[in-house]
């Protein structure tokens, strides 16, 4: 298997660049973010309790994501590999992955972390609020404290993967295929 993880703050492109990569490398696309929108949209049990956290900027409890993630997995047991997306957000959530590919006998090949300004992530998630009907995307305060919880909580996760030598910076500002491209060059030298 080979498995990436797309890292990033909120509108940091990680939905868009995750659906050129899983085409071009035939993986299987785990985005959380997603798994738990289908969940919404089901009126799911999972998902009536995931949505007041999402709609308030605050993650979803570990238990919940890691449980979701574990399920996913088992279901797509003969994948060539997973692109994980939005996950995982914690640096517990980053402890729970290590210990589900390990059991698995695999592991994580990179971190690909998109970085770009804050200014530039808030008028992007501000511009696809108005189209994407994601509430959580419409309103300012939402978005800063998402921020705050990206600052506190995720950006620790980057040192979870520094240590094991696994986390590459990559210019996320440019058009998507300048990006996309930056992304295949680093996926390229590690398949
Ligand atoms: P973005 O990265 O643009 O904020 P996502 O679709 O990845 O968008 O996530 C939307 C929301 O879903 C998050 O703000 C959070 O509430 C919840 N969420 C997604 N992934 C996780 C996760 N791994 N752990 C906890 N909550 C999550």
């Amino acid at each position: 298997m080979f498995n990436l993880i797309l890292f990033g703050p909120p509108g940091s492109g990680k939905g868009t660049q995750s659906d050129y990569i899983v085409e071009k490398y035939g993986l299987i696309h785990l985005s959380t973010g997603n798994l738990l929108r289908e969940e919404i949209a089901q009126e799911t049990p999972l998902g009536i309790e995931a949505k007041n956290f999402m709609d308030n900027g605050q993650l979803v409890p570990d238990e919940v994501v890691i449980g979701m993630v574990d399920s996913y997995f088992d279901k797509h047991e003969d994948a060539k590999g997973f692109l994980f997306d939005g996950f995982p957000r914690t640096v517990a959530q980053a402890e729970a992955l290590d210990k589900l590919l390990d059991l698995k006998k695999t592991q994580i090949a990179a971190v690909l972390a998109l970085d770009v300004s804050e200014e530039e992530l808030i008028k992007r998630l501000l511009n696809r609020g108005k189209t994407s009907g994601r509430s959580d995307d419409t309103n300012e305060e939402v978005i800063r404290k998402r921020f705050s919880v990206y600052t506190n909580e995720t950006k620790p996760v980057a040192e979870h993967y520094k240590k094991a030598d696994k986390f590459l910076s990559i210019k996320g500002e440019g058009t998507v295929d300048e990006i996309f491209e930056s992304i295949c060059k680093e996926i390229d030298k590690r398949i």
